[in-house]
């Protein structure tokens, strides 16, 4: 009789837990929703509820709206007691799961439970940044583009659209959402592939603040994998690379051209998160590849609401410190991942058992160290004949001022030789680069960007020659390393 009532206290105790669960849950998709569905249901939405106002950022090459829907329990981004935060999904089209997840979040916040975190937000939702994408099942955008990999040259409009909505609010804490395919033949032959539902991963680049990223690391990602874990839905670290015993695994990219890394290296609490795709790439499992994206971005929201005064203060000072502190930083512009003496655990999925075991992996390179680095320069002078430099500058919104009239010396980089380097398994161009002291026949010739404005970290990433990071690095501004020349951006130092 006792292990009757036990069992069916234990019965009747589930069904309040899945009760509660149910009904703290929007309905997940059937189905993956198209844009013209995205667009009635955003608009329903904004319409229904006080708390939301939509706004369309841009377009897409093929003129498709990019909404942003802006959730406030007050006027949005005018209370500077609030967090803002940014999520934003789906800039590669054949990742479904991160706008549906978006969608669930929407009607998630709306519930009565959840809107006391609107207290403590402003949240913006982007659901789709890449629509064109989206409807074709397609990665890249309606120009061929990636759009992950265009947030340095931001030359695509649905990244300009989402960088110039990032410039006007300024979000403190940013979200953006993919999804990964673990599919591959490679990993097939190693005998496992992963088999995480949601995965995140913070900033690594080494210009992103310090602080910033041990917050990320130590407290923030530790408390959104558990909370992953609590709902039903196995959480890891984001690892790329291996498979294990043919290359080393890594914690993401430091490249700053990614959502995530272009927001951090402006020092903001930014993160990437990757469900895990279906095995058509499309509708399969859809329902439970969003709940799992949608669940990821409610731990951040928790995270972010419980812990807001200590974000602002660590993303306010982590700002100011481009202006006040740079003197005494030099930037990293070329890294590399190293071990740290740690042996990787990592959850994979085994092709022999047809189950989730752990796999130990020993070349597991989580930290990034520098093998380049620049003294913090005033800022650079690119020639006013330069037009592609300047429309580049002009895409970030960055701000140009008349050069200092004293207290300030030139520098100009000799390029002897274009060598080349390893970078994350690609190789990129290396310049062999001397620098010396030059004088100014005419400053009226140039345009002076100072480090001192919010894109600083970046600037500098983005205009030293041998910046694996840099400009030069990319197709369109490789024009610019010519052997046996100057390179034409002159550097501004402190005498
Ligand atoms: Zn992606």
């Amino acid at each position: 009789m006792k292990s009757f009532c036990l069992s069916l206290l234990t019965l009747l105790g589930l069904l309040v837990l899945s009760m509660n669960a149910l009904a703290q849950q929007p309905s997940p998709p059937l189905t993956v929703t198209t844009y013209d569905s995205l667009t009635a249901i955003v608009n329903r939405l904004d319409q229904q509820s006080e708390y939301i106002t939509n706004e369309v950022i841009g377009q897409s090459v093929n003129g498709r709206n990019i909404v942003a829907m802006k959730f406030s329990a007050g006027n949005f981004g005018m209370d500077n007691n609030k967090l803002k935060v940014l999520i934003f999904a789906q800039q590669h089209g054949n990742e479904q799961s991160g706008k549906e997840g978006a969608l669930m979040l929407a009607h998630w916040l709306l519930m009565k439970e959840n809107t006391w975190l609107l207290n403590h937000l402003d949240l913006a939702l982007i659901p789709q940044v890449n629509p064109d994408g989206a409807e074709a099942n397609k990665r890249r955008n309606g120009n061929n583009m990636d759009l992950n990999r265009n947030h340095l040259i931001l030359t695509e409009p649905e990244t300009q659209a989402l960088h110039h909505f990032f410039d006007q609010h300024l979000f403190e804490v940013t979200l953006d959402v993919h999804e990964y395919a673990p599919y591959g033949d490679d990993w097939k032959q190693f005998g496992y592939r992963k088999n995480t539902e949601v995965a995140l991963g913070g900033c690594t680049n080494l210009g992103v603040d310090k602080q910033l990223r041990s917050l990320a690391n130590q407290e923030a990602l530790p408390f959104m994998m558990d909370y992953i874990r609590r709902a039903g839905f196995s959480s890891f670290v984001y690892c790329p690379g291996g498979p294990p015993e043919i290359d080393y695994i890594r914690h993401s990219t430091f490249d700053i051209n990614d959502g995530r890394q272009s927001f951090g290296i402006q020092q903001t609490f930014s993160f990437i998160q990757e469900g895990m795709n279906g095995e058509d790439l499309f509708a399969d499992n859809i329902s439970r590849r969003a709940a799992g994206q949608m669940t990821g971005m409610t731990a951040l929201l928790q995270f972010a609401a419980e812990n807001r005064s200590l974000i602002k203060q660590q993303v306010n000072d982590s700002r100011r410190a481009i202006y006040v502190d740079s003197l005494q930083t030099r930037v990293s512009i070329q890294s590399i991942h190293l071990s740290d003496g740690s042996i990787l655990e990592l959850p994979l999925w085994s092709y022999f058992t047809g189950k989730d075991t752990v796999v130990r992996v020993q070349d597991y390179r989580p930290t990034v160290g520098t093998l380049t680095d620049v003294e913090w320069p005033e800022g650079y002078l690119i020639p006013l004949q330069n037009t592609d430099l300047l429309a580049w500058t002009a895409r970030h919104g960055m701000k140009s001022v008349s050069l200092p009239e004293n207290g300030v010396k030139f520098e100009r980089y000799f390029i002897h030789a274009i060598d080349s380097i390893d970078f994350e398994r690609d190789i990129i161009v290396d310049p062999v680069t001397e620098k010396s002291e030059t004088s100014l026949a005419d400053d009226t010739e140039y345009l002076f960007f100072p480090t001192a404005q919010l894109k600083g970290r970046l600037l500098v990433i983005a205009m030293e020659p041998k910046s694996m990071l840099g400009l030069v690095t990319y197709d369109r501004y490789k024009n610019h390393l010519k052997e046996k020349t100057y390179f034409p951006v002159i550097r501004v130092v402190k005498k």
